[in-house]
């Protein structure tokens, strides 16, 4: 198992500063319950995680916390998705099941047996059964979520007993850049509201 900091692969879109920010929810993770995961060195992971990284910066720009997500099957990516529960007001607009529906419609089929989800946060639980109820065949995340992962950090939904599918899971691909950008959003975010405090934006 390639479980080692040393088998940890470059992405080429590392993020900017990594810093630990007060009351960012996803700052406080330092070390997190998915240690024991394997980090892939897969060319393949590290290039869609790109493509879900690109989506999570577009989702950025339109004022929404910055996760995206694709869906690949035969190395295609047939569902795109990012994050658009403001834009939208709408609670289970995460990237992952908008990602989904896409790439039931491009597959005609519910079942997405043979595909692999690309997301740049661990999945929540909401998302991580609509992975269970959609059968995906693996499921690749970028950096845990201490207030919300369900695929290994507050719970495994991937494995859970009873239920009649199980998906491996592969985290922390590309992790420093997807978090990085989840704390420069937030950052952004509170000094926006510092200046509204202050009084020096209307
Ligand atoms: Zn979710």
């Amino acid at each position: 198992m390639a479980g080692s900091a040393e088998a940890t692969p470059r992405c080429s879109l590392t993020g900017n500063t990594k810093e630990e920010i007060a009351g960012d929810p996803l700052a406080d993770e330092a070390t997190d319950g998915n240690t024991a995961q394997p980090v892939s060195t897969s060319e393949t992971d590290l290039r869609f995680m790109a493509e879900a990284l690109k989506l999570a910066d577009y989702a950025a720009t339109q004022g929404e916390v910055p996760v995206g997500c694709v869906i690949v099957f035969e190395d295609r990516i047939i569902g795109r998705g990012y994050n658009l529960r403001e834009s939208n007001q709408d609670p289970i607009a995460h990237a992952e099941i908008l990602a989904i529906s896409e790439a039931a419609k491009a597959m005609g089929s519910w079942r997405l047996e043979d595909c692999t989800l690309y997301v740049t946060l661990e999945p929540c639980p909401m998302c991580a059964g609509a992975l269970v109820l959609s059968r995906i065949a693996r499921c690749v995340y970028g950096c845990t979520d201490p207030k919300a992962g369900f695929v290994g950090t507050l719970a495994d939904i991937s494995q859970f007993p009873g239920l009649n599918h199980h998906y491996p899971v592969t985290g922390g691909v590309c992790e420093e850049a997807c978090r990085s950008r989840l704390q420069d959003f937030f950052r952004a975010v509170r000094a926006n509201k510092k200046l509204r405090r202050d009084g020096r934006v209307v």
